[in-house]
């Protein structure tokens, strides 16, 4: 049993003993002269894992998109993506200062996908008044729309108009195994109309660090350059790649117990009448708060030894992840009623 239980983000899960043994033992060698054998396994398995002929392993889930975008556009060109997503929020801007590309943000609706109308509107005519639009990001699963799981028939819809009018598909997949894992289809499938896709091993896959990029094989290699660019060829960077191999083997078939977590966690805060939880598809519980401030509440949270992050106006998120049991959500939810009793509004 912990004695915080910390539900802020499923990036705060820790290695265990086999993975930390994993790591320990690494082959390694000089990445950025691709001599290091165990991250050029890790890309190898992670482009099988994905369905795409390549892959690079990256420092986080923001370089992955980063690069992402920097290697499907020009500077002066516009992106289209979700105005809830991770992208657009969550990565100061990344793609405006470093890619030099605008963004144009279109409504999510609230399942997390983006309405096939709205994105053929955004698509501009050739016009020399016109920045390109080379590009369509999306997101699966969903983090600001509470974990949401973008079914295959959503996402092939999506490629499928982009790809009508000359533009590639970028899939943000920092958790696409929870999706693959909500809707039982492999995260190839999911992801198979995307023409590139990035995923994070330091999420619910439980890894210290990590992200790959996956794509065709002449993508990936230009990609490359752009890593070196911002500074992310790394070194003997086995150590952490055996994480990831580790992970692929011990951390993926568990996802779901995360998403029964989850699940219970909704259920258990929704009895008490002051907060509005999602009923989770995956990881992810966002609830909104009935009563009081957002920040007493999480404050109260924090008292009774629950960590929570605040999240937009209102809004709580609590996480699961493979530091989290049973038990600890059962602890987490008498807790959370000791701290509704103790602010009683
Ligand atoms: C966490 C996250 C990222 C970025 O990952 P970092 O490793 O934290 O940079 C990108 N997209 C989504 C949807 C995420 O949840």
């Amino acid at each position: 049993m912990n004695s915080i239980i910390d539900l802020r983000s499923d990036t705060v899960s820790k290695p265990g003993e086999g993975m930390r043994r994993a790591m320990a033992s690494a082959e390694v060698g000089d990445d950025v002269f691709g001599d290091d054998p165990t991250v050029n396994l890790l890309e190898e398995r992670a482009a099988a894992l994905v369905g795409k002929e390549a892959a690079m392993f990256v420092p986080s889930g923001t370089m992955a998109n980063l690069i992402a975008v920097m290697t499907h556009t020009r500077a002066g060109d516009e992106i289209l993506l979700g105005d809830q997503c991770h992208i657009f929020n969550y990565e100061v801007a990344g793609a405006a200062r470093l890619a030099g590309v605008q963004s144009h943000a279109l409504k999510n609706t609230e399942d997390g996908a983006l309405d096939l109308a709205d994105v053929e509107a955004a698509i501009r005519e050739p016009n020399i008044h016109a920045p390109r639009n080379p590009l369509l990001c999306l997101e699966n699963t969903h983090n600001r729309c509470g974990g949401a799981a973008l079914e295959v028939s959503t996402m092939d819809g999506l490629a499928e108009l982009a790809h009508r009018h000359g533009m590639q598909v970028h899939l943000d997949g920092a958790r696409l195994f929870n999706a693959a894992a909500a809707l039982e289809v492999p995260a190839a499938r999911l992801a198979r109309e995307c023409d590139t896709v990035s995923f994070c091993l330091s999420k619910g896959l439980g890894c210290p660090v990590g992200s790959l990029v996956c794509g065709p094989a002449d993508f990936v290699r230009e990609a490359r350059r752009n890593r070196k660019m911002l500074g992310g060829g790394m070194r003997q960077v086995g150590i952490p790649a055996a994480a990831g191999l580790y992970a692929f083997e011990h951390n993926i078939a568990r996802l779901a117990d995360d998403h029964a977590n989850a699940r219970l966690l909704a259920a258990g805060l929704a009895e008490l009448g002051v907060f509005e939880p999602n009923v989770p598809q995956t990881n992810i519980v966002v609830a909104n708060v009935r009563r009081g401030s957002l920040e007493q509440w999480v404050g109260a949270f924090r008292e009774q030894g629950v960590l929570a992050v605040p999240f937009g106006r209102g809004r709580m998120r609590m996480v699961t992840h493979l530091n989290i049991t049973r038990e600890d959500i059962e602890e987490a939810l008498r807790r959370v009623r000791r701290a509704v009793e103790a602010v009683a509004v």
